[in-house]
Parts: structure tokens; sequence; C-alpha cells
């Protein structure tokens, strides 16, 4: 029997805000993963602190929810342990470049098979609008009526500068885009890392519809443009407009496990070589 999208859902009520991006994104998650026939028992998602973690009840396949910024150490392990599995990390801006940050580096940097879902609302939302890296300068938020003084960071350019196999830029205000680059992130043979710019009416109410209609635009609509050349990726990352699209692939890394050597002829995954120890003998100790 042909999935569907029933399949995924779960029955818990989602708590997000009417208009949160986080709907959108969901519903182009799911519709990837009917469309590539991923059932949800062969996925395992794991999920950070945020607004973007509630939504780990609201989707049916094999989740862990974890500390903040740690969701995607929890992907490669499950990565490392079963192969077998399609693993998406699912995390907040707030998580990924400010406690995650160091996680987000090495797991670019070993190129594990697994998909970072990276929902940039530019704000720390769940605990009411704070600032984070990528909120604009400047940028009255809570706590911080004059703006915060740091610079802010420029995520694209930052992904860009540590050479993924995979970096795409998506929207929730285009969930039919967004479904089809999260379909690419997953067949990718490597890590890829997909930032999507996600309305949050709550708290970053300048990114509306609307204003994403006049800003946002299609890497598609250009002519010419290849996402395999570095310079094309870092010309349209300086561009003034936002393009979403597959920005950047580098097909000559390879995968994590491609580098493993002493696993190379091994057939079994770590799961299966997980030897079940008998430790009632030492629990006598604390009788
Ligand atoms: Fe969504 Fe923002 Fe509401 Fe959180 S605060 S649920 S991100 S709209």
């Amino acid at each position: 029997m042909s999935l569907t999208i029933k399949d995924y859902n779960s029955t818990n009520t989602p708590t997000w805000c009417p208009g949160c991006g986080n709907f959108a994104l969901h519903a182009s998650l799911k519709k990837a993963l009917v469309e590539l026939n991923i059932s949800p028992s062969e996925l395992f998602m794991s999920f950070d602190i945020g607004c973007n973690g509630n939504g780990a009840d609201k989707i049916n396949v094999y989740g862990f929810k974890g500390l903040h910024g740690r969701s995607i150490p929890l992907a490669v392990g499950a990565h490392l342990a079963n192969r077998r599995f399609t693993v998406i990390a699912d995390i907040g801006d707030g998580a990924c470049f400010h406690e995650g940050i160091d996680h987000l580096i090495h797991a670019v940097k070993a190129n594990y098979n697994i998909t970072i879902l990276i929902h940039n609302n530019q704000n720390f939302a769940l605990t009411t609008g704070q600032a984070t890296v990528s909120t604009q300068e400047e940028k009255p938020m809570y706590g911080l009526p004059k703006g915060r003084p740091e610079r802010s960071l420029n995520v694209s350019k930052f992904i860009l500068s540590l050479d993924p196999s995979f970096y795409a830029r998506g929207t929730s205000t285009d969930p039919l885009q967004l479904s089809e680059i999260i379909k690419s992130g997953i067949e990718n043979n490597g890590c890829s890392v997909i930032e999507v710019i996600q309305i949050c009416p709550k708290y970053n109410k300048d990114f509306s519809p609307e204003w994403a209609i006049q800003n946002i635009k299609k890497t598609d609509s250009l002519e010419n443009y290849n996402n395999l050349s570095l310079k094309n990726a870092t010309e349209i990352l300086d561009n003034s407009s936002i393009y979403t699209g597959i920005i950047y692939r580098n097909n000559t890394l390879k995968s994590f496990y491609e580098r493993v050597h002493n696993r190379k002829d091994t057939l079994t995954e770590l799961v299966d070589e997980v030897k079940i120890q008998d430790t009632a003998h030492l629990l006598k100790y604390f009788e």
C-alpha cells in the first residue's frame, strides 16, 4: 500500500501560533517523505528546544528531543549506528548558530549522511523573541529595545564557508519549492544543510508573506546559475536579493562512511553488533 501524508500525522494538536511557518515546514517535509517513499519506520528525526522542537510529537516518526543545540549530534549518532535509516536533524537558528554551532561545523566537515533542517525565524521565539545571531542588526527585540549591540552573522555565508556537500535555502512561504529542496537534500549522499527562512508572525513581523513575495527570488529564475560553482554561490549570497533553491553542491566530497576504510567490507551496521551485557551482577553492589 502506498504511503500518504496521513501516515506521518500524529494525534497531537500543534500549539504553534496561527500563521506560524512551522505548519508549512511540516507539510513540506511530509510531502517530501511520501514522494521519496520513506515510511515512518525508516526515518529518525532529532529535535531541539524551541518552537520547532515543539513539533517533535506532531509527526509520526522515530524521534528524540534533546538539549538545546544538540539535535545534530543526536542525528549523527543515529546515522553512525544504523545507515538503513534516513536521518534528519531539526533545529532552530538560535540553537544551531549559538549553542550548537560547533556541531554544525563538525557534521558538515565530516559529511555525515544526514539532513540538517534549520528553522531560521531570526529569533529565540519560544522564550518570547530575544535576538539570535541571525537577527538583523539594530532591530528592537525583547530585552533589547534599541537592538542588539553585537554584529549579526551572515549564516548563509558561514555555511558556505564550511564547503558543504549540499546547501539549500527555502522558505515557509513557498512549501512546494521547500518540499522539492528537502527531497534533494535527503537524496544527497552526505551532509545536507537546508536553511528555511521561516515566518514567525508573533516575534518577527517584518518577514510577512507579502514581504517574501516582493523580496525573495528563486535561483531557477537566474540564467546560467550553476550550483556546482562556488563562485556562483558566493556571488548570489552577496546579492541584495534573497535567493532560494539549491545554492551549492559539491559532488566531489566523499561521505563520512566512504572514508572509514576499516568498515568498507562490513555488511552489518553498528546497531547489529551491539553485545547485550548483563549488568545484574554490578547492581548487587548497590543493594
Ligand atoms: Fe511560530 Fe513564532 Fe509562534 Fe513560535 S512564536 S509558534 S515560531 S509564530
